[in-house]
């Protein structure tokens, strides 16, 4: 049997270093992070989780407003794009933050406000400053 077939090692630059694949990963992994698995996957004593996003223009005028429930086999994602001049590519809003803290201490309900701080493109620096009012209720499983 050849026993001559070495592998030939190559030395030498072979693309990113470790630094700039750490950002890569980072960047690509907190998305995955954040959409990956299923209700029950990710938080299996969490039921049920109810989020009522409305969204208000730079004039406080109510834009829109949506009711989500995310069931035990639906997709954990806790984010929303931004409906307003910023295109929503760049700008949303991103609410897995508070969500899990509030998973992580049991609370029946949390809500918050924010604001979008993009710029509307990339030429201009005025802030998008569309708001989201959000309420999230949860539903917790009966503890075994
Ligand atoms: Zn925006």
């Amino acid at each position: 049997m050849p026993a001559f077939f070495k592998p030939r090692r190559r030395r030498g630059p072979s693309g990113p270093n470790k630094n700039e694949q750490k950002v890569m990963r980072r960047s690509s992994g907190d998305r995955e992070a954040r959409t990956g698995g299923s209700l029950k996957e990710r938080f299996p004593g969490v039921e049920s989780i109810r989020l009522q996003l409305t969204f208000l223009n730079p004039q406080q005028e109510i834009y829109e407003e949506v009711t989500r429930t995310i069931g035990p086999d639906d997709a954990v994602n806790f984010s929303a794009p931004c409906p307003g001049r910023c295109g929503g590519e760049r700008g949303s809003f991103d609410l897995t933050k508070e969500i899990l803290t509030a998973i992580e201490g049991a609370r029946p309900q949390v809500q918050g406000r924010l604001v979008c701080q993009e710029t509307m493109n990339i030429s201009t620096v005025t802030p998008c400053d569309f708001r989201l009012e959000w309420k999230s209720t949860l539903h917790y499983g009966v503890k075994s």
